[in-house]
C-alpha cells in the first residue's frame, strides 16, 4: 500500500483593505511554493483599487490558483452602531453578514478541503460555519503577537477607559492612550465589536497565524503559548516576517518617476514618507508636514494620502500641496500621490530612512530591508507597533505628537524638521535594523523557526 501523502487544499478568505490582503497574498504564495493546492475565496467587490489590482497581479502570476468571488449582499448598515467613518471597517460588517454564503461555497470545492485560513476579522461568523462543516479553521492575524493579547482579551475587559494602564496577564501593562481610540468609546461602534466578538470566538479556531517571529516577539509569543493569558487558546503560529513577493516588483523598463528619481540619489540619502494605504492626513498637517521635511534639508520622497480610500483620491496634487510649497520642494524631494509600490521604494539603496505610520505591514517590510524608522502612529494598533520597534532600537518615536489625525494636535513643521535632523543623524538606528533584519531573514530562512512552524503546519494539513 502507497504511504505516499496528498497535496492538501487549502482556502484563503481575506478581508478588506491592503494591510490585511497583502500579508494574504504572501502567504498564498508561500503555500503554493510548498505544493498546497489554494483556491482563494476574495469578497466582491473591493473597497479599493489597489485591493483589485493586486488580486489581478496575484492571479496572472499564479494561474494555478483558483478564484472565488463571495459575492457581497448589498447590505446597508443603518444603525448607528454598524456604521464607521471608516469604509474598511465598514465592509468588515457586510463581509461579516455575508458569511453564511460560505457554506455551499466551501462544500463544494474540490477536491475537498483540509483546512480555510480567515481573516481575523471574520473569525465571530467564520467559525461556527467551518465547525458545521468540521473543516480546520485557522485564524491569520495580521498584526502583532502583543496587539493579539489585546485582542483576544478585549472582550473580558471591564471599561479599558477607566483605568491608565490595560493589564493583560503575562504582559508589560499597556497604557490607555496606545488602545485604539474607538476601543475607549462609551457607545458601541464596528471596532468594538468586532474585537469583542472575533476575539471571543477565535479562540474556538484550531490556530492563529501571526505575521511575526521569534527573535522580536519571543515572549509575547511564549505568554500566549504557555497558557497565561487563556487556558484554552489554540497554538499561535508566528510564520512571519512574510518576505515582499518578487511579482510585487516591476521591471526595470516600467520604472516609475519616483523610481527613477532614486535611481539618481546618493546612497542611504533619502527619507521615504507614508502613511499606508489607508491613512489620510489632514490638509493643515500636509503642509506641516511639508514645511518640516523641506526645513530639515534632508532628501525625501513623500506620498501624500488625501483620501482613506484611493477611489475618492481625485484632487491634484499642486492642489493639495499647493505651489509655494511644490517650489520650496524642488531638487530636494519627490511627492506623489499615487500609489507607490512601497517594497520597490524600501529596497532601493537611495532610502536610509522611513517615515512611517507604523501599520505592521510597513514596520515590518522596513525590517525586512534594514530600513530605520521614524515612527509617527495614527490610529488602531500603531502606537503599540511604535513601542515595539523603539524597544527592539529600529526607530525612533516622539510620543509627544500624539495620535495622527487629531486637529488640536497638528504637529509643526520647525518640530518635525528636528526631530527628521535628529533621528538621521543618529547612526546607532541603522546599525541595529541592520542586525534585526538579519534575524528576520534567518526566521524564515533555512532551518529559521517560522519556516519550520509553517512546514509543521503544512504537514498536518497533508496526514
Ligand atoms: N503600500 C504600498 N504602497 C503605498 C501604500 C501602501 O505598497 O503607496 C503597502 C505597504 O507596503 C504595506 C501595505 O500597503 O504592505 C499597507 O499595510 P500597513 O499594515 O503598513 O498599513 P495600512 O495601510 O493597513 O494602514
Amino acid at each position: 500500500m502507497s504511504t505516499s501523502k496528498l497535496n492538501p487544499h487549502v482556502a484563503l478568505l481575506p478581508s478588506a483593505g491592503m494591510g490585511h490582503l497583502t500579508p494574504f497574498i504572501r502567504l498564498i504564495t508561500l503555500l503554493t511554493s510548498h505544493n498546497v493546492k489554494i483556491t482563494v475565496i476574495t469578497p466582491h467587490p473591493t473597497v479599493s483599487i489597489s485591493e483589485s489590482e493586486s488580486l489581478s497581479q496575484l492571479f496572472s502570476s499564479f494561474p494555478q490558483v483558483t478564484r472565488k468571488q463571495l459575492h457581497l449582499l448589498p447590505l446597508p448598515l443603518d444603525e448607528p452602531s454598524s456604521k464607521s467613518q471608516d469604509p474598511f471597517y465598514n465592509r468588515f460588517e457586510v463581509i461579516r453578514r455575508s458569511s453564511h454564503l460560505l457554506s455551499p461555497l466551501l462544500s463544494s470545492l474540490s477536491p475537498p478541503l483540509s483546512a480555510l485560513v480567515t481573516d481575523m476579522s471574520l473569525a465571530s461568523t467564520v467559525v461556527p460555519i467551518t465547525d458545521a462543516l468540521q473543516l480546520p479553521n485557522y485564524i491569520f492575524f495580521t498584526s502583532s503577537a502583543k496587539m493579539l493579547s489585546l485582542f483576544l482579551s478585549f472582550h473580558t475587559l471591564d471599561d479599558p477607559k477607566a483605568k491608565d494602564f490595560v493589564e493583560i496577564s503575562g504582559f508589560e501593562p499597556i497604557p490607555r492612550s496606545w488602545i485604539p481610540p474607538p476601543l475607549l468609546e462609551d457607545t458601541n461602534n464596528i471596532m468594538k465589536t468586532y474585537f469583542a466578538e472575533c476575539g471571543k470566538k477565535m479562540k474556538e479556531s484550531n490556530g492563529i497565524l501571526v505575521n511575526t517571529y521569534e527573535s522580536i516577539e519571543g515572549e509575547s509569543l511564549k505568554v500566549l503559548n504557555e497558557g497565561i493569558v487563556f487556558n484554552h487558546l489554540p497554538p499561535v503560529i508566528a510564520i512571519g516576517p512574510l518576505p515582499p513577493l518578487k511579482f510585487e516588483r516591476s521591471q526595470p523598463l516600467e520604472r516609475s518617476q519616483p523610481l527613477a528619481w532614486l535611481d539618481d540619489q546618493p546612497a542611504e540619502s533619502v527619507l521615504y514618507v507614508s502613511f499606508g494605504s489607508r491613512t489620510a492626513i489632514s490638509r493643515e498637517q500636509i503642509k506641516e508636514l511639508g514645511d518640516g521635511l523641506v526645513k530639515s534639508g534632508k532628501r525625501f520622497l513623500w506620498v501624500v494620502k488625501d483620501k482613506k480610500v484611493d477611489r475618492d483620491d481625485e484632487m491634484e496634487l499642486v492642489d493639495l500641496i499647493g505651489q509655494e510649497l511644490m517650489e520650496r520642494m524642488k531638487g530636494r524631494g519627490m511627492v506623489v500621490k499615487n500609489w507607490l509600490n512601497q517594497e520597490e521604494v524600501l529596497r532601493h539603496p537611495a532610502v536610509g530612512w522611513f517615515l512611517s505610520h507604523c501599520g505592521w505591514n510597513s514596520v515590518t517590510e522596513a525590517i525586512w530591508h534594514g530600513v530605520p524608522l521614524l515612527l509617527w502612529p495614527q490610529h488602531g494598533d500603531q502606537k503599540i507597533n511604535a513601542d515595539l520597534m523603539e524597544r527592539i532600537g529600529v526607530g525612533m518615536w516622539v510620543k509627544s505628537w500624539g495620535w495622527g489625525g487629531n486637529p488640536m494636535a497638528v504637529v509643526n513643521g520647525d518640530g518635525i524638521a528636528d526631530t527628521v535632523r535628529e533621528m538621521t543623524g543618529n547612526g546607532f538606528f541603522r546599525l541595529r535594523a541592520a542586525q534585526v533584519q538579519d534575524d528576520a531573514r534567518k526566521a524564515v530562512g533555512e532551518g529559521g523557526n517560522s519556516k519550520e512552524r509553517l512546514a509543521d503546519l503544512i504537514d498536518s494539513w497533508e496526514s
